[in-house]
């Protein structure tokens, strides 16, 4: 069976050394030497200066929808995943929706400027796939407006936009280290934030708001992450040259040998990509339908991703979104992770390509 992706396992000879240090000290989470050691290794690896490891990719945007979103409108796209929109109604904001570029499936920035209202705080984008939304534009916007910006970076790791890592910009970057993701520590992420006083916010608010055991710093919540997962994260580490040098491989196959009449994603210019997410957008969704369908029967389970439109949910207001509403309804990631066998890769271009 071949799914849309396959967790990166590194020997566990490897995961059981690091665990045997949590049982040495006796300290399984409240950032123990293991997160304290993955945060170093990853400031080092990403060329940034700060990083907080959390539990998962979801609570550094509440965390940070928290801090910044002040119960108001955010400006956000329909297209990603259900924890972006999910994650502004859950701190009760409201998400206002500005459809998306064709090309890069990121939030079209010639649009946000008409949605912006007095109730407006903050951006809420999506560099969707791990490529980067129009960062100097929307740069530009939340200074003119006095607006926060949030990345939801889940994507997005080791992506860097003109030499710089997509992590430093914006307010707030947040990623995801599930285990479905690039990196992964089973569960678990990381928020970003350049702001020195921002960061300090940040950073009290994933540990219960706790300043030393006795007092407390205002309002948080428990977004820390485990030794144990920061275990699976330091297994990982040593393998990401392999885990990107193999996924290139299966891009540049699909690259090559698909169908060139498939639409793909255009990455944005200036932007070093990390082989996250292989994206294919049929003429119509029969087709996608019709495809899936054989790839089914050879055992092959690609992921319709997103879908739906994240403005046609139930809690949602339902505005219209065209681009978004049409790409979702056509889109389909292919099998895509490290060390993909290149025999599984032909099949799956040859099922597609037949089909079309
Ligand atoms: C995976 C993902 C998240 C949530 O991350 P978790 O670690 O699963 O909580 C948020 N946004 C996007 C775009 C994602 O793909």
């Amino acid at each position: 069976m071949i799914n849309v992706t396959r967790t990166f396992l590194p020997p566990i000879d490897a995961y059981q050394q690091f665990v045997q240090r949590a049982w040495d000290k006796q300290w399984l989470t409240n950032r123990g030497e293991l997160v304290l050691e993955l945060e170093e290794k990853l400031k080092g690896y990403l060329s940034v200066n700060n990083i907080i490891i959390t539990n998962n990719g979801t609570v550094p945007l509440q965390i940070a929808l928290k801090l910044l979103g002040n119960g108001g409108e955010i400006i956000t796209t329909p297209f990603s995943y259900v924890a972006t929109t999910a994650a502004i109604v859950w701190e009760n904001c409201t998400p206002v929706f500005v459809d998306i570029d064709p090309v890069h499936f990121t939030i079209d920035e010639t649009k946000i400027e008409a949605a912006i209202t007095p109730r407006t705080t903050a951006i809420l984008a999506t560099h969707v796939f791990g490529n980067p939304c129009h960062l100097e534009a929307i740069e530009a916007i939340a200074k003119k407006h006095h607006l926060k910006v949030i990345y939801d970076a889940a994507h997005a790791f080791g992506v860097t936009y003109k030499g710089k890592s997509v992590f430093d910009f914006g307010d707030v970057s947040t990623c995801s280290f599930h285990a479905t993701k690039l990196f992964h520590t089973g569960e678990g992420g990381a928020m970003f934030c350049t702001d020195a006083a921002l960061f300090h916010k940040l950073f009290y608010s994933h540990n219960f708001g706790h300043n030393g055991p006795l007092a407390f710093h205002g309002l948080g919540v428990n977004g820390k992450i485990s030794e144990l997962q920061a275990a699976m994260g330091l297994a990982v580490f040593p393998h990401l040259a392999e885990i990107i040098a193999t996924r290139k491989f299966a891009v540049d196959f699909y690259d090559n040998h698909l169908n060139s009449q498939l639409q793909r994603m255009k990455i944005r210019e200036g932007v070093h990509w990390n082989y996250s997410y292989y994206p294919v957008i049929f003429e119509h969704e029969t087709t996608l339908l019709a495809v899936m369908e054989a790839l089914n029967k050879e055992s092959i389970f690609p992921r319709r991703y997103f879908y739906p439109s994240l403005n046609t949910i139930d809690y949602t207001a339902g505005q219209s979104m065209p681009v978004s509403e049409s790409i979702a309804a056509r889109i389909l990631c292919l099998p895509l992770y490290a060390n993909m066998d290149a025999a599984d890769l032909q099949r799956i271009v040859s099922t597609i390509n037949e089909n079309l």
